[in-house]
C-alpha cells in the first residue's frame, strides 16, 4: 500500500467536452486525499468555467509551459466508471479523434426538460396492468394449453370486444401470446408469456445440445471472470437469443452486469421484450428514437446502479456500466455498428476492448459472421461456437435460384412464373410470404427518350428516384426533391420515362396480380416514425396481410412463424457496388432474408431471381454453405490485401470547389507519400470517390493500406498541417463506407 501523505495527488488531467486533448490542473490542498479518476470537476478554460472529468492523476507537478491553474469545483455527483473513461481514451487514440470530442459523443447531452418515459419491467407492469389484466393473466396461467377470447369473455362476464381490446394491450406489452390466424379468429388461443418471467422464470426452454454446448463454454468463462471472445455462429432460427439470455442470467447471478448490443432495436422490438420479460431486473434500452431526456434518464439509472442490463444500438457501448460479467453483440456483422460520422467508431470493436478491461467474455453472435471475426477465429484469438441446426429439428428452408438468363419474365417485367406460382400456392394455403427488393421508391432512373438525358440530383452525382405516390423525384442521399418534369430541360421533348424497379412499384404489381390479397410494404418511406414501423410489423404478425414487401428491413431478425415463402428480386443487385465488402454483404443479406422462412412448424422455401446464379456468394447462400463462402472470400481478400488481411484508413477530402478539393487531396497525398517508408504502407489515390459529389461537396479520396496498424497511426501524424480553407478532411479508420 502506498502511503497517502507521501504520494498525495497534486495534479489531475481533465477531459472536457470540447475538441481538445486532456488538460492539466492543480488540485487544491484540501481535496488531494479525496480526488480520484472519474470525478466530475469544474475547471477554468479560457474565460469560462466548464465541467469535465478527471482522467489521470499526478503525484508530482508535471512539467508544463504554463502555470497550472487550480480546479474550481469538485462535484459530489456519481463519478464516471474508470473503465468508461479508459474506453473513451482508447477510442480517441484509435480513431484519431480529439479526446474531448470522443467524450462528448460518449456522454448523453444534458437534457433541459426531464420527461422520463424510461420503463422497467416493474414500472411497465404497474403502468400497464389493471385489475382486469391481472385476472386475465391468472386465468391464462392456470390453463397451460391456452384459452380463446370467447372463453375469457364468459369467465369474466364481459363482452368479447372488450376482452379483445385488453388482450391487444397485453400482447403489445409482451404479456400474452396469441396463436392462430385472423381468418379463423374464433379459434385463436391465447397463452400467457410465463416463459419470459412474469413472476417466475420456471418455463425456460430446454436447451438443444448445441445450445447447451455453447452456453457451457460461455458460462465457464463468465465464472472465471477473465476475458475471452466467442464467435457464436448460429444458423437463422437456431436460438442464439436463448444462449444470450443464459449468459446474461449467469452474469446477474454473480452480481455482475451485462451489456447487449444490437444493430437496430426499432426493427426487432421482440428482442428487447424477451430480455425484459426473462429477468426480474430492469433493462436500460437505448435506441435512436429516445429523446435526449429519456437517454439521459436511462444513463443516470445505469450510473446509479439501479439497472444492471444495458441493451441498445451502437451508442449503448458508452453506458456507464460497472462490473460487467458479459458483453453480447448480436448480428455482429452488421455495418450499423460503425458510426458513419465523426467520431467514426465501431461499437463491436470497442466492445472487445471493453471486455478486456472488465475481464469478462464477449459473445459475437451472427448467422453470417464478418470476415474479420472469422479471421480472428482462424488466428486462434476468438473461439468458435456453432449452432448448425434450427430448434425443434426444424429444417432450414430450401433455397432455389431462378436463373434470369434462361427464365422469362412475366409481362410485368418483375416476376418470373415460378415465383408467382409459389406466391399463389402460399396464399392459397393461408400462409405468408416476404418479397425482398433492396431498393425503395418506384423507379430508380428517370430518362428523356428524346436525348438520353438522365435526371440527377443538383447536389449529388446520384440519379433521382421516382416516387409515384408522392409524384416526386427524390435524391436518396441528400433528400433533395423536385416535381416530375413535363418536358426535358435539355431537348424539351416530353418523352420522359421512369426505368427500373423499386419496392413501391413491386407493391403496385403485387396488388394487380393478387387483387384480393392484402400486402404491407416496409421500407424507409413507409416507416418514417417508430410507431408506423411497429404497426406494420405487428399487422403482418397478426396476419392482416399475407405478403410483406420491402427493402433489407424485411431481412432483419424477425420471427414470423407463418412465413413459408421468401422471394428475392434482383438477388445480385448488391454485387456491383464498388466496395470490397459488396460480396460479403450480398451473402449476408441473402442468408438473413432466407432465414425468415420456415421458422414455425411449417417448412419454408426461398426463391432467388438472379442473373448471377453461378456467383459463389449466391451459390453458397443457396446451399447454406457458409464455409464455402468464407473460404473463397478469404482467399480473394488475401490476394487483394483487403481486411482482414490488411488494415485500412480512408482519407476523404471534401469541398465545394472541385479543383481546390483535388489539389488539396494531391498535396496531402504527396506529404503522406514523402513520409512513409516504401513497402510499409500502400497509398492508393487520390481518386474521385465513387459518389463524386454529395450534398454539394466534391469528394476525393486516398486509401492507406498496411499490414500493421502502428505504421498507419504513425503516417497519420504527418497530417498535422492545416487544411486549405474550403476543404475538409475526414479520416476514417477501418472504414466501412467506401462510397
Ligand atoms: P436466431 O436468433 O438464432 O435466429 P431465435 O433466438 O430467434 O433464433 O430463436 C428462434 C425461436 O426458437 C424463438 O421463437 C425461440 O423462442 C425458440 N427457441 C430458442 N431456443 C429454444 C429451445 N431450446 N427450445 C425451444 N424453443 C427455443
Ligand atoms: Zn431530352
Ligand atoms: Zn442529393
Amino acid at each position: 500500500m502506498i502511503l497517502a501523505e507521501q504520494h498525495a495527488i497534486t495534479h489531475v488531467d481533465v477531459v472536457v467536452a470540447a475538441p481538445l486533448g486532456a488538460l492539466t490542473y492543480e488540485v487544491p490542498p484540501g481535496d488531494r486525499e479525496s480526488i480520484h479518476i472519474g470525478m466530475r470537476v469544474r475547471v477554468p478554460l479560457g474565460q469560462r468555467h466548464v465541467w469535465g472529468y478527471v482522467i489521470a492523476t499526478h503525484t508530482e507537478t508535471p512539467s508544463s509551459d504554463f502555470t497550472l491553474k487550480p480546479l474550481v469545483e469538485i462535484s459530489n455527483e456519481i463519478s464516471l466508471p474508470v473503465h468508461l473513461l479508459a474506453l473513451v481514451r482508447f477510442a480517441s487514440d484509435y480513431y484519431n479523434v480529439a479526446l474531448g470530442d470522443m467524450l462528448q459523443a460518449a456522454l448523453p447531452l444534458k437534457a433541459k426538460e426531464k420527461t422520463p418515459r424510461f420503463l422497467t419491467v416493474g414500472d411497465a407492469l404497474a403502468a400497464s396492468c389493471n385489475e382486469r389484466m391481472t385476472t386475465l393473466f391468472n386465468l391464462l396461467k392456470d390453463n397451460k394449453r391456452g384459452l380463446t377470447a370467447a372463453h375469457l369473455a364468459t369467465r369474466l362476464g364481459i363482452s368479447r370486444p372488450s376482452v379483445a381490446a385488453t388482450l391487444r394491450t397485453m400482447q403489445k406489452n409482451g404479456l400474452v401470446q396469441i396463436h392462430g390466424t385472423t381468418r379463423t379468429k374464433r379459434r385463436q388461443t391465447i397463452a400467457p408469456l410465463t416463459a419470459w418471467g412474469f413472476t417466475e422464470n420456471t418455463d425456460k426452454p430446454k436447451l438443444t445440445p448445441e445450445q447447451a454446448h455453447a452456453t457451457d463454454a460461455i458460462l465457464a468463462s463468465i465464472n472465471e471472470k477473465t476475458f475471452s471472445a466467442f464467435v457464436l455462429h448460429g444458423v437463422t432460427g437456431s436460438g442464439k437469443t436463448e444462449v444470450y439470455l443464459r449468459a446474461v442470467e449467469q452474469a446477474l447471478l454473480l452480481n455482475k452486469s451485462a451489456l447487449v448490443l444490437v444493430p437496430e432495436i426499432a426493427l426487432t422490438p421482440q428482442f428487447g421484450a424477451r430480455f425484459r420479460h426473462r429477468f426480474g431486473d430492469p433493462v436500460a434500452v437505448i435506441h435512436s428514437g429516445l429523446t435526449p431526456a429519456e437517454r439521459r434518464d436511462a444513463w443516470d439509472r445505469v450510473s446509479q446502479g439501479d439497472v444492471r442490463i444495458g441493451l441498445g444500438a451502437r451508442s449503448a457501448i458508452f453506458l456507464p456500466m460497472e462490473d460487467l460479467g458479459v458483453i453480447i453483440v448480436d448480428e455482429e456483422h452488421e455495418t450499423s455498428f460503425k458510426q458513419d460520422e465523426t467520431p467514426r467508431y465501431h461499437a463491436r470493436d470497442l466492445a472487445v476492448y471493453l471486455a478486456h478491461r472488465h475481464g469478462c467474455p464477449i459473445v459475437l453472435g451472427s448467422a453470417t459472421p464478418s470476415l474479420e471475426s472469422m479471421a480472428n477465429v482462424s488466428r486462434g484469438k476468438y473461439e468458435l461456437l456453432q449452432l448448425t441446426k434450427r430448434v425443434h429439428q426444424r429444417p432450414l428452408p430450401e433455397v432455389t435460384c431462378i436463373d434470369m438468363t434462361t427464365t422469362e419474365l412475366d409481362p410485368d417485367g418483375v416476376f418470373t412464373a415460378p415465383l408467382l406460382n409459389a406466391m399463389q400456392e402460399t396464399i392459397d394455403r393461408d400462409e405468408q410470404c416476404i418479397i425482398l427488393l433492396n431498393r425503395r421508391g418506384f423507379s430508380p432512373h428517370v430518362l428523356c427518350k428524346g436525348c438520353g438525358h438522365t435526371f440527377t440530383c443538383t447536389a449529388c452525382s446520384i440519379s433521382l428516384t421516382f416516387h409515384k405516390r408522392r409524384n416526386m423525384l427524390l435524391c436518396h442521399y441528400c433528400g433533395f426533391s423536385t416535381g416530375v418534369p413535363q418536358t426535358c430541360i435539355k431537348c424539351e421533348s416530353d418523352r420522359i420515362e421512369a426505368f427500373g424497379l423499386g419496392t413501391e412499384r413491386v407493391e403496385a404489381i403485387v396488388r394487380e396480380r393478387f387483387p384480393s390479397v392484402a400486402s404491407i410494404r416496409l421500407d424507409r418511406d413507409t416507416t418514417r416514425t417508430r410507431t408506423s414501423m411497429e404497426k406494420r410489423l405487428q399487422d403482418f404478425r397478426d396476419k392482416k396481410a399475407h405478403i410483406l414487401i420491402g427493402t433489407q428491413m424485411v431481412a432483419k431478425g424477425h420471427d414470423f412463424p407463418e412465413v413459408t415463402l421468401v422471394g428475392v428480386l434482383a438477388a445480385d443487385s448488391g454485387l456491383h457496388i464498388p466496395d470490397f465488402r459488396a460480396t460479403e454483404r450480398t451473402f449476408q443479406l441473402l442468408c438473413q432474408v432466407a432465414g425468415r422462412a420456415g421458422r414455425g412448424t411449417l417448412p419454408g422455401r426461398v426463391l432467388l431471381q438472379t442473373y448471377n446464379s453461378d456467383h459463389y456468394a449466391i451459390r453458397a447462400a443457396c446451399a447454406h454453405d457458409a464455409p464455402a463462402f468464407y473460404a473463397q472470400e478469404m482467399q480473394l481478400r488475401e490476394e487483394l490485401r483487403y481486411p482482414p488481411f490488411a488494415h485500412l484508413v480512408l482519407v476523404r477530402f471534401e469541398g465545394e470547389n472541385e479543383q481546390e478539393t483535388k489539389q488539396e487531396a494531391e498535396r496531402m497525398s504527396s506529404i503522406l507519400r514523402a513520409n512513409v517508408r516504401m513497402g510499409e504502407i500502400m497509398i492508393l489515390g487520390p481518386a474521385p470517390a465513387p459518389i463524386e459529389r454529395l450534398k454539394g461537396k466534391w469528394r476525393v479520396q486516398t486509401l492507406l493500406k498496411a499490414s500493421n496498424r502502428a505504421s498507419l497511426h504513425k503516417a497519420l501524424q504527418h497530417m498535422t498541417v492545416r487544411p486549405t480553407a474550403g476543404v475538409r478532411w475526414v479520416v476514417d479508420i477501418d472504414p466501412f463506407n467506401m462510397l
